[in-house]
């Protein structure tokens, strides 16, 4: 299978059409269903589709006894298999998002091995959010702090370098690293430098390319595409993007993902009548989005689908 790098390489400076989809939540979906709720997109043909992995829970469960007991658990596990499923039925690169949290360094190298045994070159490094219901991410005893010492830890994978075993190996992992980026700032950094002092970090152990978090004016990828280049970082940076489909998302997704909210859509889906209405202005702002991101050379269009395909395809049509 080919790597994230190939196929920009391979478009030749056209943009690439490219999607995030998510597990189910446990019990909710079989892999029948979420392959088919993905498969009209397939239309599209995108080289290569990113799996996110949601790291475990912590509750308090009602026992049978009447007592109570903390439990962990993950509410949407199979991201290998998911992966594994997707490359079988649609022939496309599968990507997975790898996480530092709930991971030691030794689980994460297991890990490696079975994404390499499986035919994936490709994992999405990345820190990964904190455990609920906390408030502060605490790397597991023995894990990674930050996504740079896991990308380390891959780049070195794929020098040979395990954890404890010396030698020359015989085979290698070949696995291209993407790592995240906020054109908004990261909400734990103080500031947008110290944030891009730490994205070179992820650059220097070894990522290959970025993905943004999603953003709604395009001036905030502009300028961090810029400041990028001016910081010497000249691996490709590929924009995430998400339509919004309903009224709700005006205040969710500015607080889940620490984004602005350009004032000129938060107006126009305020006054619409209806969550359909709302969902037409967020499909044709995306429209235009898209064309002047495609306008300005963008490596791929990556799209945030949450497993759907109606409102991704109904801009994606419009623009590829
Ligand atoms: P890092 O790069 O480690 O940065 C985290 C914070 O620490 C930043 O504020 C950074 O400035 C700071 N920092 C970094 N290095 C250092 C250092 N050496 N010293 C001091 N400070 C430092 N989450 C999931 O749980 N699952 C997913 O599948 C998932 N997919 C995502 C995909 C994309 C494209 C994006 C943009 C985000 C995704 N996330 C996912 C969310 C992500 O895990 C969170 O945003 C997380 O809070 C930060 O992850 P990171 O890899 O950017 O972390």
């Amino acid at each position: 299978m080919a790597k994230v790098t190939d196929h920009i390489a391979e478009a030749k400076g056209k943009t690439i059409f490219s999607i995030e989809i998510i597990p189910p939540s446990k019990g909710s979906n079989s892999i029948d269903e979420l392959l088919a709720g993905i498969e009209p997109m397939m239309e599209l043909k995108p080289p290569f589709i990113d799996v996110t992995y949601h790291r475990e829970e912590y509750f308090i469960k009602q026992m049978p006894d009447g007592g109570q007991k903390e439990v962990r658990s993950r509410r949407r596990p199979g991201t290998v298999g998911i992966c594994s499923a997707i490359m079988h039925k649609f022939d496309v690169d599968p990507v997975p998002h790898v996480l530092c949290g709930g991971f030691t360094k030794e689980d994460t190298e297991d890990l490696l091995f079975d994404l390499n045994y499986l035919g994936i070159d490709n994992v999405m490094a990345l820190r990964g959010d904190i455990a609920k219901p906390f408030n502060v991410f605490k790397p597991k005893k023995g894990g990674h702090a930050y996504a740079s010492e896991l990308i380390a830890q891959i780049r070195n994978l794929n020098k040979g370098k395990y954890l404890y075993e010396d030698g020359e190996p015989d085979a290698f992992t070949n696995f291209c690293i993407g790592a995240a980026a906020y054109p908004e700032k990261h909400y734990e950094a103080q500031d947008m430098e110290v944030d891009m002092l730490n994205l070179k970090k992820k650059i220097e152990a070894g990522a290959d390319y970025i993905v943004t978090q999603m953003f709604f004016d395009n001036q905030k990828y502009f300028d961090f595409v810029n400041k990028c280049r001016a910081n010497g970082i000249t691996i490709p940076i590929i924009p995430g993007l998400k339509v919004l489909a309903t009224k709700k998302q005006l205040e969710i997704l500015p607080e889940l993902f620490y984004l602005d909210m350009p004032a000129e859509l938060r107006n126009a889906v305020e006054k619409s009548k209806d969550n359909n209405e709302a969902k037409e202005i967020g499909i044709e702002w995306c429209v235009q989005q898209c064309k002047e991101l495609k306008e300005f050379g963008v490596p791929a269009l990556h799209f945030y689908t949450m497993s759907k395909s109606a409102t991704t395809l109904a801009v994606a049509k419009q623009v590829f």
